[in-house]
């Protein structure tokens, strides 16, 4: 429909499925555990015994037969001779005599016998003696063999980022290591003859390289390793030479960042399409973030986005961190959307699908998340973006988005 406005332009969503088309995961390594947090798992961790291993108590209390205690109450309470006491740890090798009872502990194993554990705090107890003034019911405050996991369950999926909990499950099925894909090396390029580093002082027409350190935290956050590398005029060789060096000393990806438009200096997209097997330069449906590069150089994805900081980042957002995603094998590939209601009109130029850069706020009445500030759309804008904890994508056939209604938003730092 955007082609035949003769605008040219490729649905954002094309252009991200053509990048991930070419792009597959890096080799697994042996990773320990103690170093696996936030690392993509390449195998599914299956449980071989039964989580927890043994039948075992929930609580602090007394271990009985329910059926013992079944009468039990304030006026006819129910008084029973304490025989043992189990710790965890204990092995539990004295079996529950009928019309006993045993003192438990929490994780403590439910010795032979006992089918029920009633808490303390439900107790009256002597040295030798318990008393009981509720009944118990079979089975309560008992953690059953296998009740978190049975052998042959998987306890953590391949594609799963391991976070505490996952590393957790990991540990209790009792690995000392797992597989994990290797961790993206990515080089950042910035190629601008404007450009000075963020420590020195611009002289006149200069800027400081924001862009390469700001997505150097990208690609930490998604799981990679970046690199910066120093920054390169606006000269074709040198681009190119660049490009060729990162990927000689190990570059899995590059990031390059200004130099896609159709300026007389623009020369990453002429590296890509002269060396990329498939190189391609895209105009999207998308504001900001227009113009893309995308290629394959030498088998490494190379994307050269935008270089005005608000777009670099939102292009970051769209297409490289979905790319990344797959290097790594982590699923989803690309997050979830989620729904934010607006909560002032928001005006915009039509014909592109408009990126807003927001910040959103949960809702407790409705259940969702609202726009709690628009900020400054500029896209060479940083302070604003700085805010900013979301993008919201609001369609490209309408030049104004009403207060009340619902569109779909990204998580600049999805988890
Ligand atoms: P370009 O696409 O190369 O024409 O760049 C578009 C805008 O982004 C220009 O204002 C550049 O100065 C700016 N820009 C390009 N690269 C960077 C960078 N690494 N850091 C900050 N701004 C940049
Ligand atoms: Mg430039």
């Amino acid at each position: 429909m955007l082609r035949e406005l003769g605008q040219d332009l490729t649905p954002f969503e094309e252009v991200r499925q053509f990048i991930l088309d070419h792009i597959e995961p890096l080799p697994a390594e042996d990773v320990p555990l103690e170093e696996a947090w936030d690392r993509v798992l390449s195998e599914h961790v299956v449980c071989d015994e039964p989580v927890p291993g043994f039948d075992n108590s929930a609580m602090d209390g007394y271990v009985v037969r329910a059926s013992d205690v079944a009468t039990a109450n304030a006026e006819n309470p129910v008084t029973l001779e304490v025989t043992a006491r189990v710790a965890a740890g204990d092995a539990a090798d004295t079996p529950l005599t009928p019309g006993s009872a045993q003192r438990i502990m929490t994780g403590a194993p439910i010795p032979e016998g006992g089918d029920a554990v009633v808490p303390h705090e439900l107790t009256e107890s002597t040295e030798t003696e318990v008393i009981f003034v509720v009944p118990a019911r079979s089975g309560q405050n008992i953690r059953r063999a296998g009740g978190d996991l049975s052998p042959g369950d998987v306890a953590v999926l391949a594609g799963a980022r391991l976070r505490g909990p996952q590393i957790a499950l990991v540990a209790s099925v009792g690995r000392r290591t797992v597989r994990a894909t290797r961790r993206p090396r990515v080089a950042i390029l910035s190629p601008g003859k404007e450009l000075v580093e963020p420590w020195e002082k611009p002289g006149p027409g200069q800027v400081r390289n924001s862009n390469a350190h700001g997505l150097a935290g990208f690609v930490r956050e998604c799981g990679g390793d970046p690199t910066v590398l120093r920054i390169v005029g606006d000269d074709l060789e040198e681009i190119r030479a660049a490009v060729k060096r990162a990927i000689a000393e190990g570059a899995d990806a590059l990031l390059s960042t200004g130099g896609v438009s159709a300026g007389d200096f623009d020369f990453v997209r002429q590296v890509a399409e002269e060396d990329g097997r498939p190189g391609r330069v895209f105009k999207t449906s998308m504001r900001p973030g227009k113009p893309q590069v995308f290629a394959m150089i030498d088998g490494k994805p190379l994307w050269g986005l935008p270089g005005n900081p608000a777009a670099a980042i939102v292009s970051f957002t769209v297409f490289v961190r979905p790319g990344l995603r797959k290097l790594l094998g982590e699923r989803p590939v690309v997050p979830a959307p989620f729904p934010v209601r607006l909560t002032e009109d928001i005006q915009y130029r039509a014909g592109r699908v408009f990126m807003l850069r927001a910040r959103v706020e949960p809702d407790l009445e409705s259940g969702g998340y609202l726009l709690a500030s628009a900020g400054d759309q500029d896209s060479s804008f940083l302070a604003s973006l700085s805010e900013a904890n979301a993008i919201v994508e609001l369609p490209a056939d309408r030049e104004v988005a009403p207060a009340g209604d619902i569109f779909p938003a990204h998580w600049i730092h999805p988890r």
